[in-house]
């Protein structure tokens, strides 16, 4: 992020330069803006907030894993399974859910054949997806940032506000008259009555529609935002699994009978391996 925490690590040795990490021993200092930054700070930020809000996605566990596997026979979640959990050939794995239980209506005789998954299997297909993106890496880019401008452009949305809080200013200057009106002349006041309410019901009605707006504002950003987060993190990408590029990348796996994994990425993208 171009911001450096100094003393990070500091020396217990001089002689034999051991460095061991500074839990508190010794003061950190956080220096920002001290080298040139690969990403900059905006952005840095924007994308720990994302990663923070997928990666607590799921309450149930803190794996990356969590909620985001689903078998194609039956539509269960993935769920996980510790192999030896006490010896030293301990492992998890992954299964649907309706593994041993039977699907649904169908009961017990029909259990799905979907496979277990180890953590290895699923980075190894993560980077299987990660090398088939690196391949048409610059066209892929191309192509979301193609997409991203259309999703993210609310020009004609904005217009259409701009319309509709005009509306509302009108109905907001013809309330005042009635009221002011009625306050000094006598009138029919069940006409009055009538007007009053029906303003109301017009001010309200304009108001919902705006609020509607915004919301469809707000979703066209925050799809735009998201396609701009995987396309960064795709440019910095390496082939290897880590936590952070899935977290930003994967929305769903769903895993077939056969074996076969469709990775349903954040930025729209389908990939099987
Ligand atoms: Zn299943």
């Amino acid at each position: 992020m171009g911001d450096k925490l100094l003393q990070k690590t500091y020396s217990i040795d001089f002689l034999s330069k051991d460095r061991l990490k500074n839990h508190g021993e010794v003061p950190q200092y956080y220096v920002e803006g001290d080298h040139e930054a690969i990403i900059p700070p905006e952005t840095f930020k924007r994308v720990q907030a994302e990663l923070e809000k997928r990666k607590g996605r799921h309450s149930t566990g803190s794996c990356v894993f969590s909620g985001r596997i689903y078998c194609a026979q039956c539509g269960q979640i993935y769920g996980s399974k510790t192999w030896h959990s006490t010896d030293q050939y301990r492992r998890v794995v992954w299964q649907c859910n309706s593994k041993f239980s039977g699907v649904g209506e169908a009961g017990p005789k029909l259990k799905c054949t979907t496979p277990t998954l180890t953590e290895e299997q699923i980075k190894e297909a993560f980077e299987q997806v990660l090398a088939k993106l690196a391949l048409g890496r610059e066209e892929i880019i191309a192509n979301l940032r193609e997409v991203q401008s259309q999703v993210g452009d609310v020009s004609q949305l904005e217009t259409e506000r701009v319309i509709l809080v005009g509306k509302h200013k009108d109905v907001d200057i013809l309330f005042q008259q009635e009221i002011t009106r009625n306050a000094s002349v006598a009138q029919d006041q069940d006409a009055y009555n009538a007007r009053y309410d029906e303003l109301v019901a017009e001010g309200a009605m304009l108001d919902e529609k705006i609020a509607e707006l915004d919301a469809r504002i707000t979703e066209k950003q925050r799809n735009a935002e998201r396609i701009d987060l995987f396309i960064q993190s795709l440019e910095q990408a390496g082939e290897a699994f880590t936590e952070d590029l899935w977290c930003i990348m994967v929305d769903t796996v769903t895993v077939s009978p056969q074996g076969g994994m469709k990775f349903c990425l954040t930025c729209g993208m389908h990939v099987e391996v």
